[in-house]
Parts: structure tokens; sequence; C-alpha cells
């Protein structure tokens, strides 16, 4: 392998270059970022003596905000012939010396990549027999994948991933289906973040009946709909009105205030909040929030509506990170660009129990 390969949501490319740039600076590789804009992919060409995986490993996918899937890849195999794709492909994967688990093919989250689902189907099974026959496909291969990432009918990237810092959803994408009766598309934000971050063994500890919540910018209620599905209580916090079925459940408090300004009863459990905010001042909020004992965990969105979004994220996690350091929290902070989210991305703060008992 000669490079890492990186995809992410369409137009967040230079968002997505800035942040590993930035990241594999710090750690003192070298090598420089190949991203097209538009393409939903970033390509990161090493080129330092260190080994690739290494490099890999030093910036794990969990720990990447704008990646969606984090590889090890070949250069990009250029002009396939369309009447054989599959024997260069072969070559190249043999070549290699590498064997896998699993042939997943995929493409960038474009609508003109999207049209070669058609091709890849059809090249599926052919691929799998002859990778079984050269022996680059088989049972026990330490769980290494191979990924074809398809740009064109005759381009394609051969890439390679390892258990525990890959997606295990292809292209890197968790669909979740909207559910029947929750007042907002944004509800599948707040659900999505609950799984790429809390594990399923987790849930029923973590997110239980015996939470409240409290929901600042809760109308009209997509994100009070996922936590009343759990169960839980909530002051849902908000000038504007919420969906009225939901607040026939009895289990929701609405509060006509300022989020900036209003101060929970009671400690609760879990803060949510999807206000439409500056950066900085939404982790500002948050962090008063988390210091003063009032939540203990919270999930928050930072959104994003300028050119460079990196800086201001970074900025607004080292903000955050560095206020509840210098309050003794012990806490875990852990930021991605989910697929449900757009022209923002979604942290959740956790308790780092560990450190507290
Ligand atoms: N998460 C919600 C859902 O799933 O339905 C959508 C929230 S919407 C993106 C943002 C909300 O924040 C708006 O309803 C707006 O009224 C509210 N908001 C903005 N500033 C606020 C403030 N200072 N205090 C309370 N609510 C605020």
């Amino acid at each position: 392998a000669s490079e890492l390969l990186f995809y992410c949501r369409i137009g967040f490319e230079q968002d997505l270059a800035s942040e590993l740039s930035e990241k594999l600076a710090a750690r003192g590789y070298s090598g420089y970022p190949i991203a097209r804009s538009d393409s939903g992919l970033v390509r990161w060409c090493h080129t330092g003596q260190e080994q690739l995986n290494e490099v890999q490993r030093a910036i794990p996918l969990v720990r990447l905000v704008f990646a969606r899937q984090s590889l090890l890849a070949l250069a990009p195999l250029e002009q396939l012939s369309r009447e054989d794709r599959i024997t260069a492909i072969v070559e190249y994967v043999v070549a290699s010396g590498w064997s896998f688990e699993r042939l997943l093919q995929e493409t960038p989250d474009t609508n003109e990549a999207r049209a070669l689902s058609g091709l890849m189907r059809s090249l599926q099974k052919p691929l799998e027999s002859v990778l079984k026959k050269r022996g680059a496909l088989r049972r026990r291969a330490g769980k290494r994948w191979l990924h074809l990432c398809w740009t064109e009918g005759n381009e394609v990237q051969i890439a390679l991933s390892f258990p525990g810092n890959r997606s295990d959803h292809p292209g890197g994408i968790r669909h979740l289906r909207f559910p029947a009766g929750a007042p907002s598309r944004s509800t599948l934000k707040l659900e999505e973040a609950w799984h790429t971050f809390i594990a399923p063994e987790r849930w029923s500890e973590v997110l239980g009946e015996h939470c409240w919540a409290v929901d600042l910018g809760a109308a009209p209620g997509g994100w009070s709909w996922q936590l009343v599905q759990r169960g839980m209580s909530v002051y849902a916090i908000d000038n504007g009105p919420m969906d009225n079925a939901l607040l026939t459940t009895g289990q929701i408090e609405h509060l006509r205030e300022d989020a900036f300004h209003w101060q929970p009863p009671h400690p609760v459990e879990w803060l949510v909040c999807d206000i439409v905010e500056q950066p900085s001042r939404v982790a500002v909020l948050m962090g008063d929030w988390l210091i003063a004992g009032w939540c203990q965990w919270a999930v928050f969105n930072l959104k994003l509506p300028m050119k460079q979004r990196w800086p201001h994220v970074r900025e607004a996690l080292d903000l955050l990170e560095q206020r509840l350091q210098e309050n003794r929290i012990q806490a875990m902070i852990r930021c991605r660009h989910l697929y449900h989210d757009r022209e923002e991305v979604t942290v959740l703060v956790e308790p780092d129990s560990a450190q507290q008992s």
C-alpha cells in the first residue's frame, strides 16, 4: 500500500484534508492530501519511511471528525479495459501479497458514482470466485477486508481495512430508517449519535427510563422524541411549538425559555442541544452545564455554515476540553460528522466513570 484513503460527505473534502494534514503533521508523519472537490474522497500520500499501517493507527477512525471510512490503499487503477476488468484487479490484489475475508465494492457518495451499482453487482460473484481460486479471498484472513472503490466504470482504487479501525458499514454510512411518528428528520441525528458512540450492550444502562433529559432548542421535537422512546422524562426548552402528539405522552415538560439562561430544577443524566449558534458559544454552554454538574452526558451539534469548518471544530473542542480539565471533570469527548449531519458535526461528552470511581 502506498497511501491512505478516506471517505467523507460530498463537499467536505477540504475539511477532512485539513484535519488529516494537521493531525498527521502533529504526530510527525510527512505526506500530502489529494482532495478533489465534491469527490467524496480524500487520499493521503505518505512520503515518510514508516509503515503505512502505523500511520493509519496513529489517527484512528473513531478520533477523526470528517472521515467516514479509513483504508490503506494502492494507487488507483485507471483506464481499465471495459471488456475485462477482473484480470487487472485480481493481478493487482494478488501482487499486494495480502489475503482477505470479505470483498466490498463501494463508490463515493455521489449520484454519478452511485450509477455504478449495477456494474458492481455484476462483478461481485465473478471477482469473488477468481480471488478465492488465487488464494486472495479466504476464511481466517485476520478479518481484513478488501475494498474496491469505484470512481468511474474504468477507474477503481484497491484498498484494505482492518478490524477495530474501520466502519463496518459499506461506504462508512449507517443508514437508519426514519421512524414513523417522529416530528422531524433531525431525530435521526440523535439516534445515529447513540449508535455511533454507545455500544449496544450499554444502552439499557445509560439510555434507560430511569434517566432525565434536557433538550435545548427542542422544537418541533425530533430529539425529544428519541429521549421519550427510551422512556426518559424530558425538559424541552424552546420558544417554538412542540409536536402535539409528543406532548401527550406526559413525559415532556415544554418550557418557553432561553436555553442560554434557563437552569434545570435538578441535575439530569442527559443534556442534548441542537441550537443553531456559533460553535464556540455552544461549546461554552455545554461546558457550563458539565462543570456545574447539571448533566452527566451531553450530545450536541456544532453548526458549520462557514467555509473552513475544521478550524472552528477544533477550536470549539479544544475550548471545551480545556475547561473540563481545569475544572477536574473527567470526561471523554468524541466528535464525528455523522451521515445524518449536514453542515454540522455531532459531539458526545461521556463521563469517565472508570476514573471517577
Ligand atoms: N432538534 C430539534 C428536532 O429534532 O426537532 C430541531 C432543533 S432546531 C434545529 C433549533 C431550535 O433551537 C429551534 O426550534 C429554535 O427555536 C431553537 N432555539 C434557538 N435559539 C434558542 C435559544 N436561545 N433558546 C431556546 N431555543 C432556541
